[in-house]
């Protein structure tokens, strides 16, 4: 699936968004590579990690409305972290730990701060929650690392960009973020979550979003792409033992979605 979602669409946008030549070749040798990576550690160590305090309540309870886009926010931030890492190569993991972390950080931040702004209508505030946390954690490093011009937004015949200058201090921002959010999380600070999703994830830049949405129409993908997924279907023998999987291919993604619902929607 991941395969087939990062060969889907072209390259155009990137071209276009990107701040520069170099941003580009790196997101052609190291953007699957990095893509894959960012997933995996954002579900596996990610997800998996982060342990309340003693006697605090589950983040449903503590941080309500928060707690998902906190909870995302915070595997990001695991991924990204350790994302640039020698430990990655050493696992064989990549030929070049240095520029796939860079190509990592660069696509979060391209993403982030502007190509996801694609996905909503002008006026609109962002409201799924992986989009609100990409943003939350994009321009709180932003505007903690400004003084150090950590990354910088350059305007360049009308066009905004954001182009990373130091990408170790932006790996320590993000560490420093991956703390907060985790103490967050540990202490079930609510307070503390609601200023930071409100005050960096749910607003948008006006005048940035109306230009990325001009610059978007030269492009004529759908800005979000949907999977339709083979279903597993097991087949037992008289024992009840299972003897084999068949894969099944659904025709259309609505017949999946419906069935989806149909049986799943007990869940939420
Ligand atoms: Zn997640």
């Amino acid at each position: 699936i991941i395969e087939a979602y990062s060969n889907a669409g072209g390259t155009g946008r990137l071209k276009e968004y990107a701040h520069d030549e170099e941003e580009i070749a790196r997101e052609r040798k190291y953007g699957k590579t990095a893509s894959k990576l960012l997933t995996a550690l954002h579900e596996v160590v990610g997800h998996a990690s982060g342990l309340l305090n003693e006697g605090v309540g589950q983040p449903k309870e503590t941080l309500k409305n928060y707690a998902s886009t906190m909870e995302e926010g915070r595997a990001d931030l695991v991924g990204l972290y350790y994302l640039m890492d020698p430990k990655l190569q050493e696992l064989g993991l990549t030929d070049n730990w240095k520029e796939l972390g860079m190509t990592a950080f660069d696509r979060y931040i391209r993403n982030g701060m502007v190509t996801q702004l694609i996905r909503i209508e002008l006026g609109d505030d962002i409201e799924e929650d992986h989009m609100v946390n990409r943003q939350w954690v994009s321009a709180w490093v932003f505007e903690k690392g400004k003084d150090d011009n950590v990354i910088e937004k350059v305007v360049r015949e009308g066009k905004t960009y954001y182009n990373i200058n130091d990408y170790s201090k932006l790996r320590e921002l993000f560490g420093q973020l991956l703390r907060e959010t985790q103490r967050i999380k540990s202490e079930g600070d609510f307070k503390a979550a609601q200023d930071l999703v409100e005050g960096y994830g749910i607003k948008v830049d006006q005048e940035l979003h109306a230009e990325v949405l001009e610059r978007n129409k030269a492009f004529k993908t759908p800005p979000y792409s949907g999977f339709v997924n083979p279903v597993l279907l097991p087949e037992t023998d008289a024992a009840g033992e299972i003897t084999d999987i068949k894969l099944l291919q659904p025709e259309t993604f609505v017949e999946q979605m419906l069935s989806y619902s149909g049986t799943y929607s007990f869940l939420n």
